[in-house]
């Protein structure tokens, strides 16, 4: 996790800003993979609209 934060120099993956949260490029629950690659540094703002937008991805699929 640490080197996915400094490999992106501690900057948000989508917007720039200071990133404190390391996640999943794929969410783990889609097949992503802990691979470095598919680990990217994002910020508190995109982390919450990355899970609402998740989510309803999950809630779509039950459907
Ligand atoms: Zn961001």
């Amino acid at each position: 996790m640490r080197k996915a934060r400094q490999r992106d120099r501690e900057r948000c993956y989508l917007c720039g800003g200071p990133g404190r949260i390391v996640d999943h490029v794929i969410p783990v629950a889609e097949g992503g993979s802990w691979d470095l690659t598919n680990l990217m540094c994002i910020c508190d703002p995109c982390h919450h609209t990355k899970s609402r937008t998740e989510a309803a991805r999950g809630r779509a699929r039950h459907l």
